[in-house]
């Protein structure tokens, strides 16, 4: 049987919220009195989407290719990661067709920055920014994320590969 050539993946990512960090969330520097915890710039969608991509390849996850424990990813900026997953994505001749996310945090608001990410993450695909969409939501104020312990991200990325 002949079956088209698509691949679906999907990613979830979780980041501790903490004061003296940075907040950054799809490239977007967003001012916030707290920032993601992490080895890397702790871009919790970026990682989502990274694990997206590797999941509909088929190639395992993150913590495989960028451990925490590499001192090269040590405050990086996530997009170079997904630069990486995207050279691994090409490699095996696949393009992205749309990926699909959702944030997770009581605060900021961050609906004023989907455009900058889409921006961003668009960039680094090699797609226009109507092939990313973003989300984000709140959690009514329960769980981790409601209590502003931390910022939750997931994704789904799919896959095509013209042959
Ligand atoms: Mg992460």
């Amino acid at each position: 049987m002949n079956l088209p050539n698509i691949r679906i993946g999907n990613g979830y990512d979780v980041h501790r919220l903490v004061e003296g960090r940075k907040l950054i969330l799809g490239g977007v520097d967003i001012p916030h009195s707290m920032g993601l915890y992490g080895h890397s710039d702790a871009d919790a969608l970026v990682h989502a989407l990274c694990d997206a991509l590797l999941g509909a390849l088929g190639v395992g996850d993150i913590g495989a290719y960028f451990p925490d424990t590499d001192p090269k990813w040590a405050g990086i900026s996530s997009l170079l990661l997904l630069k990486e997953v995207m050279r691994m994505v090409r490699e095996k001749g696949f393009e992205v067709a749309n990926t699909d996310s959702v944030i997770v945090a009581q605060k900021p608001k961050l609906a004023p920055y989907f455009k900058e990410m889409k921006k961003n993450i668009a960039s680094v695909l090699g797609v226009e920014t109507g092939r990313i969409n973003i989300k984000a939501t709140t959690t009514e104020k329960l769980g981790f994320a409601g209590r502003e312990e931390g910022v939750v991200a997931y994704a789904v990325a799919l896959l095509v590969k013209n042959d």
